[in-house]
């Protein structure tokens, strides 16, 4: 089920402080997860979680995990100047191609950073933009349907990621020729996924593959890299992952292939590290009824884009009325138009008043980021409820400013503000 340790009276606090809708991340959570899964691969002498900066790009939060000991897998360039102001460096930062600008290879070269080839031709334009390093990550793609048992848990030769086994060996020659020493292997294959199996199987896959390819290339296998994809449970009968159990059964496909270690491990969690620790406080606004009944809120899918997207269900309450009767049928609305932008469809809830405070959750991943301008919609704020119970604001909401910046050239910029 979703995350409820914060208690009601920590969300309306923090809208007395700031006025909705704002997303409020969890201090004490976001390292309680990062320590859990260092104790999980605590096993493997060198493990580090690099943490998906898409999920969650504030630097207040990337200072805390840095803290706890992770690193950053970045996908851009702003991405990495992200990572270098708050302090990572060197093989604290993974650089995750895929159709990227060369100069990013650049970028991630001057950092320092791990590189992770996405295509055979990104060989050459590394070797163009900062040169070949001695250890290169490559992403594998092993097409087909990728299953656990009789389930498929995501299907790979569909997907735009990574290259295939042959084209592996191509780039790992073309690489040596260039002067690399080592490699590691990285997958995608399953996203959101609780299933404990996920992370041994690929790690298993990985492994073997890994120790094949350096028998022939003569290369040294650095590290496997499990990528994202472990889930949490957005709904309330959906089970956590039990990421001891996860760490567990990497160990058992490790011991199998290197019973004398010598081979790191790396994960690129983001949903799983940040998702159930974030909240996107909101305001009912207004009623309506005709053929159903709405509740429109003061967010809307520029705050928190997943439902429209994806139809993903986020668990929603009432400030107040967590214990109250779930007797209403409501279809919880934004203001954009676009039918689509609803946090919910016919969903049971407590009876909602105007003024009603309601907190959707598990937003803390690919929510604010993933937000956008629409309808001139401006995304609100961010709000970090710190270890020691204080409120700090670690991003302003948009200004109209904000969204007229990039028409400093117009005839109208003066009066914009913007220029
Ligand atoms: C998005 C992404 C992740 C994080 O995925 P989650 O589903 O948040 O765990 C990790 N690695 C790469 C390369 C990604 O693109």
């Amino acid at each position: 089920m979703p995350n409820f340790t914060l208690e009601d009276s920590v969300f309306e606090e923090a809208a007395e402080r700031f006025p909705t809708p704002f997303h409020l991340y969890d201090e004490l959570g976001i390292r309680e997860n990062a320590r859990l899964l260092n104790r999980a691969f605590a096993w493997c002498e060198d493990f580090r979680e690099y943490f998906a900066v898409k999920a969650l790009p504030n630097p207040a939060i990337l200072r805390i995990l840095k803290e706890e000991g992770c690193g950053l897998d970045c996908s851009s360039a702003t991405e990495l100047t992200l990572a270098k102001v708050c302090g990572f460096q060197g093989d604290e930062i993974i650089l995750s191609a895929n159709a990227m600008p060369p100069e990013e290879f650049s970028q991630a070269r001057e950092l320092g950073a791990f590189i992770n080839l996405d295509d055979l031709t990104d060989v050459e334009t590394l070797r163009t933009h900062g040169g070949i390093p001695e250890t290169v990550c490559l992403r594998y793609n092993p097409g087909g349907a990728f299953t656990i048992g009789n389930t498929i848990m995501g299907n790979p030769g569909e997907a735009k990621y990574g290259m295939t086994e042959p084209q592996l060996r191509e780039a790992l020659a073309a690489l040596k020729a260039g002067g690399a020493k080592a490699f590691g292997l990285h997958a995608f294959l399953s996203s959101n996924t609780t299933d404990e199996h996920y992370y041994p199987t690929l790690a298993g896959n990985l492994f073997a593959l890994g120790k094949t390819l350096a028998g022939e290339t003569g290369l040294r296998f650095a590290f496997a890299d499990l990528s994202g994809g472990v889930g949490i449970p957005y709904r309330p009968e959906e089970k956590k992952t039990d990421i001891m159990a996860v760490g567990e059964g990497v160990r058992k496909a490790y011991r199998e292939i290197f019973p004398q270690g010598g081979v790191g491990v790396k994960t690129e969690l983001g949903r799983w590290m940040t998702g159930p620790c974030g909240w996107l406080v909101t305001r009912a606004m207004h009623e309506k009824r005709i053929y159903r009944n709405y509740i429109g809120v003061d967010a809307s899918a520029v705050n928190l884009m997943r439902p429209a997207m994806y139809g993903a269900y986020h668990h929603i309450t009432v400030c107040g009325k967590r214990n109250a009767q779930e007797d209403h049928l409501y279809d919880i609305t934004g203001s954009l138009c676009e039918n689509n932008d609803k946090f919910a469809i016919q969903r049971p809830l407590p009876e909602i008043r105007l003024g009603d405070l309601l907190v959707i959750h598990d937003t803390g991943a690919h929510g604010s980021s993933m937000g956008y301008n629409y309808n001139g919609r401006l995304r609100g704020a961010e709000v970090l409820y710190t270890a020691d119970g204080d409120y700090k604001l670690i991003r302003r909401a948009e200004k109209p400013q904000d969204y007229f910046a990039t028409l400093d050239m117009d005839p109208a910029a003066k009066e914009l503000g913007v220029r």
